[in-house]
This record gives structure tokens, C-alpha cells and sequence, in this order.
């Protein structure tokens, strides 16, 4: 996995497609923002409505470069959960904007999704299956409440479903979700762990040539490594942990996982990785906007484009600047700006991410940026199939198609089970050794 992926312009094969997903959010974000807000009702959670966009406009929508059309689903829920989540509205468009391109992923995953991310790097798209579109529909009022009464949850934050459809094509359902990762964190190791064992394995020989590839849970034992977390942090990232398994297990879902990226404090940010990923990619986009755009001399900027260009330089400069040591606890007046809108989350406090401790509850040197991902399948009949077609070769305990109560139960079990301070991980190692 590269950090940040292929840039979509204009001559990328998903160029159009990635275009209308961001009007068609920006369009109905923007419409349901302008309206005042209210309480929600049944309703809300299985409302849907349709769009169509087209080169001259119509009575409804404005007209865009591209014929398509947008369904944009349960947009009053939605609305609250990003309150709930602490997402400043015009900070949201603003990510979102379809002036500014973003960039693909392409399908990490073995599903065929395809990722994208937005400009600034803070939000993902992620094109889902129908059946994933449906679960999330179903179980939206239970996640809803779930949310409310676990703001800290460590479940993806769904900000939007939606779906396009472009004339002859095919319907493609997305989500809008956080990205777990910073934009001003250098992420030195990403792992996915299931609490698994069966083809969790990362070839260790392949990280060569793709060093930020994404490792599992066998590369994780292997390393013995733990989620360094002295007895506070450790207690209340397992009991929010055990909270929202439960819920997935209510809901009969599985195959989730925990994603840990570590940022190591005493490498800092590696400024020429950054400078070919996510930084040039970033300027890249400015300068061929600006090439289209008529010159400075005729055409004043407005003053929020003003400021924005001004965030975005000092965020370019300050990305240029190696961090040093001692400075990593103290914050950019624009980064503290950031991170205002997770201010709250108890697991994105330290820096957007949440910073290891010793056994006496000292900060440690790492900061894990994680949460539980790809909570969208339902334990149906694939996973039974796949039940029955792994089950004749391993024991069920390794296997990962299990019923999702188990699932659950197995997941909690092996996170817990690596979750300690690095003293007692050593006290733990030689009580081992002795016997
Ligand atoms: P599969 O079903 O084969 O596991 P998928 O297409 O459903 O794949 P995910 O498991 O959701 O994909 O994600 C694949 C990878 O993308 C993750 O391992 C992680 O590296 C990255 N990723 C996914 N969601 C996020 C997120 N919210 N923040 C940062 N990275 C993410
Ligand atoms: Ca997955
Ligand atoms: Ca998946």
C-alpha cells in the first residue's frame, strides 16, 4: 500500500465517476445543511432521494459537466452523525470539493472496493457492495444510537451513503468515512489484525519493495509485538473495544478488523517519502489549477479561498520543516485548528491518534492511530459457504468465516491479549521463561 495512491485527473479512467461522486455529496450535503436543523425521526433512517444532473441543469439540481444521476440516502442521520463526530459543515464541503480532485487508492482489499481519498487527506470514499449498502442501511438507527452513546466508539465513522450512476453504467453504492491516518503523521507501520491466523500473513520479503505495505496479525506475533498501553489507556480502549464488538455482534457482522498504523516518535516524518507522495501530490493539483484558472491580475480570490490558500501554504511549509523531538507535544496554530473537530475523542487526542504509555502511565513513543474497519459484512451466505469450504482443512479456532458472535469473541480475545505496557509485556516474557 502506498501512502497516498494515484492522483485522479482528468485522464484517469475513474476521472468522471470520482467527479460526479463529489458533486453529487456536495450538492446534497450542502442542500440538507441550508435547512434548519431538527430532531430526527423513524422516517429519517430509511429516507432516500434521487437526483438527476445533467450539462444544462434542471429545476432541482444545477447543471454539471456529466450526465448521471445520485441517490443520496438517510441525509438527515447522517447530518447528526457528523455533528456527533464534530465535523465542522463547510470544513466538510470543503474537503469534499469537486474542484479538487482527489486520489485513488485503487482496491487494497480483496473485495474489489476501490478507496479514495480527499484532497486534504482527511476523509475516504470507499465504493461498497450492495450488500454492504444494504447492512448499513439496516443497521443504521443501532449504529446511530450506538454513537451517541459511545462518542469515543472506535467503529468507522460513516459521514455519508451514497450512489451514482452514470448513463449505460453501473450503479456504484459508496460510503464517506474518517480516515484513521493523520495528513501530518508519517505512518511507519500499518497493521490489519483480525485475530486470525489462516492467510494472515504479509510476506515479510515483499515489504522491499513496498515498505508501508499492510501487515496482519502473524507479522504481528512474530515481531512479538504489543499495543503498548499502560493500565488506563489500556483499560478504556478495552472496554470501548468489547462495547462495539458487542454491537457488531448483534448485528451479525464480521470479518472487521483493527487497524493500527504507528507513527514512531523517534523517527519523526521522513520528508522525502512525504515529498513523493502525499506533498507533491498535493502541489501538483494547486499548480494545474491554477494553469486553468484566468491570471492573479484579473481576478480576485475571495477571502475563503484567501484563507484556505493560506492554511494550505502553511501546511506545505510546515510538512517541509522536519519535526524535532522535542517539539512533537507542542502544536501549529493550524494543526490544534484540526484537530479541533475530534477534539473530544478520547482514542484521537494525541495528536489525531492515541499516544502509547508505560505501565506507570507515562507517555511512551509511539502514537497508534486506529480503529475498527470494514464493519459493513453481514455473516451471510458466502461466509457460510466459505465456512464449510475452509472448515475441512483447519481447525476453527484459526479459520476466519465464523459465526459473528465468535467472530467477536475471538477478535476481543486477541486484541486484549496484546494489549499491555511494555513492562509487563517483558514481566510477562520471563515468568514464560521461567515456567
Ligand atoms: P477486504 O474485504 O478484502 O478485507 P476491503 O476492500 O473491504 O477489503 P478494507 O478492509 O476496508 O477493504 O480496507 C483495506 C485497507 O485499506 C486496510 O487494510 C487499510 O490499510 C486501508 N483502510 C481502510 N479503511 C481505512 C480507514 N478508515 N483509514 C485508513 N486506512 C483505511
Ligand atoms: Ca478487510
Ligand atoms: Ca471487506
Amino acid at each position: 500500500r502506498v501512502l497516498v495512491g494515484t492522483k485522479v485527473d482528468q485522464n484517469h479512467a475513474n476521472y468522471v465517476m470520482a467527479y460526479n461522486m463529489l458533486t453529487g455529496i456536495r450538492f446534497t450535503v450542502s442542500r440538507t445543511n441550508a435547512k434548519m436543523d431538527r430532531e430526527l425521526n423513524e422516517a429519517d433512517f430509511s429516507a432516500k432521494h434521487k437526483f438527476s444532473f445533467d450539462v444544462t441543469g434542471a429545476e432541482l439540481t444545477p447543471s454539471a459537466k456529466y450526465d448521471f444521476k445520485f441517490k443520496d440516502y438517510a441525509p438527515w442521520v447522517f447530518r447528526h452523525l457528523r455533528a456527533i463526530f464534530k465535523l465542522d459543515p463547510a470544513d466538510y464541503l470543503m474537503s469534499l470539493t469537486s474542484k479538487y480532485i482527489l486520489s485513488e487508492l485503487g482496491s487494497p482489499g480483496k473485495s474489489g472496493s476501490f478507496f479514495y481519498f480527499s484532497r486534504d487527506y482527511k476523509y475516504i470514499i470507499k465504493t461498497i457492495h450492495h450488500a454492504e449498502h444494504k447492512v448499513l442501511r439496516k443497521m443504521l438507527k443501532d449504529y446511530y444510537d450506538h454513537v451517541r452513546e459511545n462518542p469515543n466508539t472506535l467503529l468507522s465513522q460513516f459521514y455519508g451513503l451514497h450512489r451514482v450512476k452514470i448513463p449505460f453504467g453501473r450503479k456504484v453504492h459508496f460510503v464517506v468515512m474518517n480516515n484513521l491516518f493523520p495528513p501530518h503523521r508519517d505512518i511507519h507501520k500499518t497493521f490489519d489484525l483480525k485475530g486470525s491466523t489462516v492467510g494472515r500473513m504479509f510476506e515479510e520479503k515483499n515489504l522491499e519493495t513496498n515498505p508501508r505495505a499492510t501487515l496482519k496479525d502473524l507479522n504481528w506475533l512474530s515481531r512479538n509485538n504489543h499495543l503498548e498501553l499502560g493500565p488506563s489507556k489500556r483499560h478504556y480502549f478495552i472496554e470501548q473495544m468489547e462495547k462495539d464488538v458487542k454491537l457488531l455482534q448483534k448485528l451479525k457482522i464480521m470479518d472487521y478488523s483493527l487497524l493500527v498504523g504507528i507513527h514512531d516518535l523517534s523517527k519523526g516524518n521522513d520528508e522525502q517519502l512525504r515529498d513523493k507522495t502525499l506533498k507533491v501530490f498535493q502541489l501538483g493539483t494547486d499548480k494545474e489549477e491554477e494553469l486553468q484558472q484566468p491570471p492573479a491580475l484579473t481576478r480576485t480570490p475571495s477571502k475563503m479561498e484567501a484563507s484556505r490558500k493560506a492554511k494550505e501554504m502553511r501546511q506545505t511549509l510546515r510538512q517541509e520543516k522536519p519535526v524535532p523531538m522535542s517539539q512533537t507535544g507542542s502544536k501549529m496554530p493550524d494543526e490544534m485548528e484540526d484537530e479541533k473537530m475530534r477534539k473530544d475523542h478520547y482514542f484521537y487526542l494525541d495528536d489525531g491518534g492515541f499516544r502509547a504509555s508505560h505501565e506507570n502511565d507515562q507517555p511512551g513513543d509511539v502514537i497508534y492511530y486506529l480503529g475498527i474497519i470494514d464493519c459493513l459484512t453481514h455473516y451471510g451466505v458466502v461466509k457460510k459457504l466459505e465456512h464449510v469450504w475452509k472448515g475441512w482443512q483447519h481447525a476453527e479456532s484459526q479459520i476466519s468465516p465464523i459465526p459473528p458472535e465468535r467472530y467477536g469473541d475471538r477478535f476481543v480475545r486477541f486484541i486484549s491479549g496484546i494489549t499491555k505496557s511494555a513492562e509487563e509485556a517483558e514481566h510477562d516474557a520471563v515468568e514464560k521463561l521461567q515456567g
